[in-house]
């Protein structure tokens, strides 16, 4: 253990899903993280644990973990102890950060309390079932493991709370948005966020100055048009399945023909539902798989449905831009990151194609010479936006909201 391990102070950043824990660790107050890793299979004797530290150095285990707090405990005993140790004991974890993907009406990060535990608990849990109780977990699992170490929550939707009513609001009717809450509350805020910053620091600019469309194309996909720092819109909605073509998402369908498909296949509540969230997008048209890479590699080997995935994803992220770069009266820059943004030039390049009129040129020599995890302009000189690879990290940007806020406001 290294003489700083004594004494320094850390964030510990937690993403707690139903059967893992992901974790990073970052100093306080810089931008070094420590380590990071993660527990799979939590509830299960062969739960498995991998651990990397600042050097690359990688440590694996398997053990019966039942649940969050013995999955904390574990994560914490590979901080704490052992070869990769990096501090010396528990009071030096300054605080926990959560990724919450639901934050309801919250439009900033909170430190746990009470109070905001009862609101995740009436709202939340309603609005993101499948997300927000093992977030929960997560935070109440800390409260134990660590007690006195203050908790913070950083909502996926927070980011988006800025959204003028016109943009937020469902065209159906008012009373349905103030019994149920349904209105769009968009997801991957903190990438948008964090990627938006970056952007601005790479064009020497205040983010108060600059109009940036983030496009965030993972397995899950989302876009954002941010004014002035600010996200005036997003393609995710009331829940993840809005917007763009996933995965394995549908994205955008007319909701009458998701009517007319229960009808005809006497289809339930809840198969309707899987089809649409994990037998659709990529996966669905293709037929054979939701991974991008998959699918370049069909396509390379003549397959027609996975070239008809590839364009249908592409041209859809596509009229995004175009609609994002109408709510913004042009963008100053558009950025591209999560794992298809951040590592398929050809998608890239299919999206931003033949767009010379709205004042965007790839240069396809740097659009393909993009390094892995590093920032990268792939816009020619001739374009008047700028165009940004720039690997995510939201648990940076937690590490970072956490340095800002006042941990004391219990
Ligand atoms: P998640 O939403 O699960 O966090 P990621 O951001 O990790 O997803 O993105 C996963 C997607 O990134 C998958 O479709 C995967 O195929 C794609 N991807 C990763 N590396 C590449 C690559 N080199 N080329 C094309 N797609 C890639």
């Amino acid at each position: 253990m290294s003489r700083d391990a004594t004494r320094r102070k850390v964030n510990l950043i937690l993403n707690c899903g139903s059967s893992s824990v992901k974790y990073k660790v970052f100093v306080s107050g810089a931008e070094t993280c420590l380590a990071r890793g993660v527990v799979e299979k939590v509830g299960s004797p062969q739960a498995i644990v991998r651990h990397c530290d600042r050097a690359g150095e990688k440590d694996r285990e398997v053990a019966d973990i039942k649940n969050h707090k013995q999955a904390i405990q574990t994560v914490l005993s590979f901080l704490i102890s052992g070869g990769q140790a990096i501090i010396q004991e528990k009071s030096q974890i300054k605080a926990v950060g959560h990724r919450v993907v639901h934050g309801g009406k919250y439009s900033q990060p909170v430190v746990i309390t009470k109070e905001v535990k009862k609101y995740l608990q009436d709202v939340t849990f309603e609005l993101a079932p499948l997300h927000n109780p093992y977030n929960f977990e997560g935070i109440e699992a800390v409260e134990q493991v660590l007690p006195g170490v203050p908790n913070v929550a950083v909502f996926d939707t927070a980011f988006h709370q800025t959204l003028p009513d016109y943009a937020y609001m469902y065209g159906i009717p008012y009373r349905f948005f103030k019994k149920h809450l349904i209105r769009k509350y968009g997801f991957h805020g903190t990438s948008h966020q964090f990627v938006s910053s970056v952007a601005s620091r790479l064009l020497k600019k205040r983010i108060s100055e600059l109009k940036i469309i983030t496009v965030h194309l993972g397995n899950g996909s989302s876009l954002a048009a941010i004014k002035n720092g600010k996200c005036v819109d997003t393609s995710m909605g009331f829940t993840p399945l809005e917007g763009v073509m996933m995965g394995t998402r549908s994205g955008d369908i007319d909701p009458a023909a998701v009517l007319h498909l229960m009808m005809a296949e006497e289809l339930g509540i809840h198969e309707t539902d899987t089809i649409l969230n994990k037998q659709s997008g990529l996966l669905g048209v293709s037929g054979t798989s939701n991974d991008m890479r998959e699918i370049l590699k069909s396509m390379k080997s003549g397959d027609a449905r996975a070239a008809l995935a590839f364009n249908m994803f592409c041209y859809r992220v596509k009229k995004y831009i175009g609609s994002y770069l109408a709510v913004l009266n042009g963008a100053d820059a558009i950025v591209f990151t999560a794992g298809i943004g951040e590592n398929s030039a050809k998608t890239r390049e299919e999206i931003l194609k033949n767009a010379e009129n709205l004042g965007i040129i790839i240069d396809v020599r740097k659009n393909r010479t993009v390094k892995p995890e590093k920032p990268a302009l792939i816009s020619g000189k001739n374009s008047k936006v700028a165009v940004f690879v720039i690997p995510t990290n939201e648990e940076l940007m937690i590490s970072k909201i956490m340095d800002k806020i006042n941990l004391r406001h219990r």
